[in-house]
């Protein structure tokens, strides 16, 4: 056997004990979220009829680091530390001096990244003594998610899953309802939102977040939980950096790039925010690429201003690259990705040059997944997808440069859920959607009254 080390793993007493808040690193003053009726900015009380304080507190932290709680600590060892992988294999076939390492967070019970926050929010709304979690799910990871962590602490999980997916993927559901969450198709029935939007029977994650909200908060016992875009997701996330950095070490390298597919921002803050925080404080020099679908081109295409979080207008307007709230995405296979805005936070970095954006199309990235499956074993969920297509790319760019790159790629999820999808790649019947001039203009059109963005 070679010498040559492929796996990098931690035990887990280096579960990391904080967060990384990279809130208190971004220059100036951080745009608030504003009141959607009075536009003054949000305070904690207006969160509290849908969030509990433990989480709202962790929203607008202005701590450095934020402990992670020892029940939460206890849940992640069932899948944490989650490994760091080199892919020689790859490396060998695309005949590059780069050095590809990738963060793999598909050994999760619910298979993706998104339990990291899950938990958390299971946790933190149990010891508020509420008993039920409304949310949406897209591709179906959150909803299946945050069923895992409900069951962990006793409670009953609501889940509106977007109509396309609920169609297209049947065994999301199974696997929530194995969890004893209750799923319902969106946009549905049962709430004012969904019947407003009978006309969009695809749906969207805008549609479903308005029905969950909706539900949340029509009731006493019940709380919302969203899976990507607030600042205490993007927090929850940051296990999988700061581990990431661990492991890097411990291969003696350093990344010169960190690449992360952006759906609502939340795998790639999680593995890049602990990375930005050295680049921001002056000691590291790497550079940051979110990847996302040409059909959902948040950061690549949108205007950066205040928008909705949801379709209906209910949540608070926050500053970010935003297609319109009322954008419905066209159904491709990456439904973790169809999101019209991004993370607060995110944008922000985007906005201040620190992160790079790329969009790419659907037979793209499902070719690099292909690619890398026949490579490394692992099936990519065709949201890493895009982010393993922009790795093998810059791959490329660094044996045309003749320079052995260090690339750190975040594998947020496996396609296990999404054979259908490489069923259609497969046999040639996968659509290559793109978002139009004229879909951007009508969304512009469409944006709240707010303040605009200097
Ligand atoms: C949900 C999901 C995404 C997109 O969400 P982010 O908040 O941008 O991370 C990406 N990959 C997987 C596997 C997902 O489940």
């Amino acid at each position: 056997m070679s010498e040559e080390r492929v796996k990098y793993t931690l035990s887990e007493d280096q579960i990391p004990t904080h967060w990384v808040n990279l809130l208190v690193d971004l220059p100036g003053d951080p745009l608030p979220p504003l009141h959607p009726g009075t536009l003054q900015p949000v305070g904690p009380d207006d969160l509290s009829p849908i969030f509990p304080m433990g989480l709202i507190m962790q929203e607008v932290s202005s701590e450095p680091q934020v402990e992670i709680p020892e029940a939460v600590r206890e849940v992640y060892k069932l899948w944490r530390p989650t490994p760091l992988l080199r892919a020689r294999r790859l490396e060998r076939a695309l005949d590059t001096p780069a050095h590809i390492y990738y963060k793999y967070e598909g050994v999760s019970p619910a298979g993706s990244h998104k339990p990291n926050t899950a938990v958390v929010q299971a946790y933190e709304n149990a010891q508020a003594g509420i008993r039920r979690l409304a949310t949406e799910t897209g591709a179906g990871q959150w909803g299946s998610a945050l069923a895992f962590a409900c069951s962990l602490f006793g409670l009953e999980c609501e889940v509106f899953m977007v109509g396309s997916s609920y169609d297209q993927k049947p065994y999301r559901r199974s696997m929530m309802e194995t969890w004893g969450a209750t799923v319902h198709r969106s946009p549905s029935e049962l709430t004012a939102a969904g019947r407003a939007n009978a006309a969009h029977p695809t749906g969207s994650l805008g549609i479903a977040i308005s029905e969950a909200v909706e539900v949340a908060a029509g009731r006493e016992d019940t709380n919302y939980s969203l899976g990507s875009v607030l600042n205490h997701v993007c927090l929850h996330q940051t296990v999988i950096g700061q581990e990431a950095a661990a492991q890097m070490a411990l291969a003696g390298e350093a990344p010169n790039i960190v690449i992360g597919c952006v759906g609502g921002g939340s795998n790639f803050a999680g593995l890049a925010f602990p990375f930005v925080r050295e680049v921001l404080g002056g000691a590291a020099r790497t550079k940051f690429l979110a990847a996302e679908p040409a059909a959902c081109p948040t950061l690549t295409r949108g205007a950066y201003r205040y928008d909705f979080g949801d379709t209906a207008g209910l949540t608070p307007l926050m500053p970010m690259y935003t297609l319109g709230h009322d954008f419905v995405p066209p159904p491709v296979h990456a439904g973790g990705l169809r999101y019209h805005g991004d993370s607060p936070l995110l944008c922000g970095l985007v906005r201040g040059g620190v992160v790079q954006a790329r969009a790419y199309g659907q037979n793209d990235a499902f070719a690099a997944a292909v690619q890398f499956a026949r490579c490394e074993g692992i099936i990519p969920g065709p949201e890493p997808s895009h982010a393993i297509k922009a790795a093998i790319d810059e791959a490329l760019a660094a044996r045309e440069a003749g320079e052995p790159r260090v690339i750190l790629f975040g594998l947020s999820g496996h396609g296990h859920f999404d054979l259908s999808a490489y069923d259609a790649f497969l046999s040639g019947q996968l659509e290559d959607p793109e978002f139009s001039e004229a879909d951007m203009e009508a969304a512009l059109e469409r944006l709240p009254d707010a303040p605009a963005i200097a």
